[in-house]
């Protein structure tokens, strides 16, 4: 295992589509062992492989129930609305509020390659719709409605 660097807002590589996983192979697996090193290295609750510029499907959550690691997640349901504020490892000392569902269903497949679907509210949805926001090469700042 190993940290990586996260790149920062300017960098271009965070405004491409990433592609999807085809091998679940231990490339993948030293990788998301990397980015949750990471993630919990920079104090974060979710990391996104473009952030370490790599521009492939995963990313990974953890809002303190454990690291959640999506391949090619989906998200097949939403419901509700929240506004919150948010913030993003690639983005230090800045936040902003954001819409988003208050509860979302993602798809995804785990290292191994197999799906499972995981179900989150309020923070932890806020944080699969932000790190599978970053697999499009959205941010954050393109959804802030205010700043407070
Ligand atoms: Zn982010």
């Amino acid at each position: 295992m190993a940290l990586r660097n996260i790149v920062l807002k300017d960098d271009p590589i965070l405004r491409k589509t990433s592609r999807s996983v085809l091998d679940f192979d231990k490339k993948l697996s030293d990788l998301i062992d990397d980015m949750i090193d990471t993630m919990y290295e920079a104090d974060g609750c979710g990391l996104a492989a473009p952030q370490v510029g790599i521009l492939r499907r995963i990313c990974i959550v953890d809002v303190g129930e454990g690291p959640i690691e999506m391949v090619n997640p989906v998200i097949i349901e939403e419901s509700g609305v929240q506004e919150e504020a948010e913030g993003c490892l690639s983005l230090p000392g800045e936040y902003g509020v954001t819409r988003r569902p208050m509860k979302v269903t993602v798809r995804a497949q785990n290292r191994k390659g197999e799906t499972f679907t995981v179900s989150g509210e309020g923070l932890k949805a806020r944080a699969f719709c932000h790190e599978i926001d970053h697999l499009n090469g959205i941010l954050y700042i393109d959804k802030v409605i205010r700043k407070d």
